[in-house]
């Protein structure tokens, strides 16, 4: 083989590729893919006369830069602690489509690194077939997207991109598309592992899903949500509303083993709602969630907790694992730390479970769990004597979950599911209006309270799309639409303006944005009924 200079000309990918990874093996050199360009372009010429020279060049542009080229800008906090390794290195290699449009030629061969070559880092990093195995997204691309929130015009960029060869990226695509054509204010991220257009997280969250953050910040509720397939994980972040159901506030599509994940979906929540960053005041995640070091950071207010019941239900798994004897024994001492009323109290109890507990037991808690008491055990709790709703909330989202998606699930479907849930019809189909009715029935007179029940009752059949417009929210069903006002008091339907008593559409509208049900305020008073005429 020879050297890599101007003119010199491949036949196929294939041969550029081989002869290119070879040629970085030789010279210890590691390139990325600044840019491709599609040897045919999918949207501008829908696969016309070569199908046979399209599958084996593949591109008309081949941009590559030394993986030292370039310099980061604009980090977010996830990435501070990343040493930099982009110094300006100029080395670049440019081939383009040959004139008879046959071959690609080197049309520009830079060398030259500002850097020594280390054989160690290119043990590292190199891997071959990386070209070969290219889907065509350029990492340039990648690399940026990576960095902030999606912009729709990127989309139809990458979308033409991926066409060349990406299936599943492609839907992906076209799903967030369609999101963003239905809800311009949606905010997504797609990340890509650094330098390979390999995609491994997607954060999401709605317009409505970021509304419903900024109105209900003070407690927030982070886990594991589902498994989506073989290499994705689902995580929901949930926020608990005016009528103490937890509402999702965004999701995390992340491939399993991505480091720093809570971190980067915190910040990513932050970023898509800045306003909740000093009002979040604590967020609790599941046994399962580890790495929340630096999420105080980011939420400078708020206490990291984890669930308790889910804490001690490790340490059981744990117990009966490492079949302790005395199982029963070390059960009881793990409760009462777990609901220790003082630090006091929490060491009497550790030192017993120290006499109890068998040394791989022992060990096991004092290095997973004891250094972290303050986030679990009720003494230091962030509320004392109240019940944690993480569990609730995020069983009643995972039954949702359920009925949206079912694994294995690709990506694109995954996120159509989990679009499809943020939907009135769902929320209302878990409404118990008994236990509203119940309150007003407690408050009001019995005609009142019987009208109010049957209104309940057909809000739980409440199927419109619910858009937040200047005079209120606007609720378009199949043929009608109604205005509900701004304070959630009043609507335009005849029923309300005939009785002024709060009908299905002022409820709806009420549980889909998370304002309180129950309000004795929506009932006119008896004076107020007297006088309504005169309105
Ligand atoms: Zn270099
Ligand atoms: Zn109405």
């Amino acid at each position: 083989m020879g050297e890599l200079g101007l003119g010199r000309e491949f036949h196929t990918w294939h041969e550029f590729s081989c002869f290119f990874d070879e040629w970085c093996e030789r010279h210890k050199v590691l390139f990325i893919i600044a840019s491709l360009k599609p040897l045919v372009s999918l949207r501008r010429h829908p696969l016309h006369a070569q199908p046979s020279l399209a599958e084996t060049l593949r591109f008309r542009f081949v941009r590559l830069i030394c993986k030292h080229s370039g310099t980061y800008v604009g980090q977010s906090t996830v990435q501070r602690n990343r040493l930099s390794e982009k110094i300006d290195c100029p080395a670049s290699v440019t081939l383009r489509l040959g004139p008879k449009k046959d071959r690609l030629v080197v049309i520009e061969a830079s060398l030259e690194h500002n850097h020594r070559l280390s054989e160690v880092e290119f043990a590292h990093y190199f891997k071959r077939h990386q070209l070969e195995a290219s889907m065509g997204l350029p990492i340039r691309i990648t690399n940026s997207v990576s960095k902030r929130f999606l912009a729709p015009d990127l989309v139809w960029n990458l979308e033409d991109y991926s066409k060349a060869k990406d299936k599943g990226m492609c839907e992906l695509l076209s799903q967030l598309d369609g999101l963003f054509k239905s809800d311009p204010g949606a905010k997504v991220k797609l990340v890509f592992q650094e330098d390979v257009a390999v995609l491994n997280s997607i954060f999401l969250a709605t317009s409505h899903m970021r509304s419903l953050v900024q109105r209900f910040p003070r407690c927030l509720y982070m886990d594991r949500a589902a498994c989506v397939n073989g290499e994705f994980d689902l995580y929901s972040v949930l926020c608990e509303d005016a009528n103490g159901r937890g509402r999702e506030c965004a999701y995390c599509v992340a491939r399993r083993g991505v480091p720093d994940l809570v971190l980067f979906i915190v910040a990513s929540l932050v970023q898509s709602a800045p306003a909740i960053k000093l009002q979040v005041r604590c967020l609790t995640v599941g046994a399962g969630v580890t790495d929340v070091d630096a999420v105080e950071e980011v939420l400078p207010c708020a206490r990291v907790q984890i669930c308790r019941l889910q804490v001690l239900e490790a340490l059981y798994r744990k117990a009966r694992e490492l079949a302790a004897p005395k199982e029963d024994k070390v059960r009881n001492l793990l409760h009462n730390m777990a609901n220790a009323s003082s630090p006091r109290v929490y060491s009497q109890y550790l030192s017993d479970l120290e006499d109890a507990a068998p040394l791989a037991f022992l060990r096991y808690y004092l290095e997973t769990w004891h250094h972290n008491k303050g986030m679990w055990a009720e003494c230091w709790a962030f509320e004392r004597n109240r019940d944690c709703p993480f569990l609730e909330h995020m069983s009643f989202h995972r039954q949702k979950l359920c009925s949206a998606l079912g694994p294995p699930l690709g990506l694109a479907a995954c996120v159509r599911g989990l679009l499809d849930l943020q939907a009135l019809r769902v929320e209302v189909a878990a409404l118990n209006e008994e236990r509203v009715s119940d309150l007003y029935r407690a408050a009001c007179p019995p005609e009142s309270a019987a009208l109010v029940a049957e209104e309940l009752g057909l809000a739980k059949h409440a199927d419109y799309r619910v858009d937040e417009v200047p005079d209120g929210f606007l609720l378009h069903g199949a043929g009608c639409s109604f205005v509900v006002s701004p304070d959630l008091a009043a609507c335009s339907c005849s029923i309300y303006v005939s009785s002024r008593r709060p009908c299905r559409h002022v409820f709806a509208a009420r549980l889909w944005t998370g304002q309180p049900l129950y309000d004795p305020g929506l009932l006119p008073s008896p004076r107020g009924l007297e006088g309504q005429d005169t309105s």
